[in-house]
């Protein structure tokens, strides 16, 4: 036979939870600054108004409402 095995295109994150696509296209409401993965996956802050806006059931919450801030 000479078929070969489909390749394997798997992506490895150390995030698995939130999509990359999504994390490129979202931005801080606040300053539109894009957001960064904190807290092992679980969070995502702002590294310009130091929000930090939490991940609910891998749906990432980018309200300024919902929004913490940490130094
Ligand atoms: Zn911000």
């Amino acid at each position: 036979m000479a078929d070969s095995y489909p390749a394997v295109s798997a992506v490895y994150s150390p995030f698995m939870s939130v999509d990359q696509e999504l994390l490129e296209i979202l931005a801080c409401p606040a300053c539109k600054t894009p957001v960064v993965l904190v807290k092992d996956g679980t969070a995502l802050k702002c590294r310009t108004c130091a929000r930090v806006y939490p991940i609910k059931d891998d749906i990432p919450v980018m309200l300024i409402d919902e929004a913490s801030v940490e130094p």
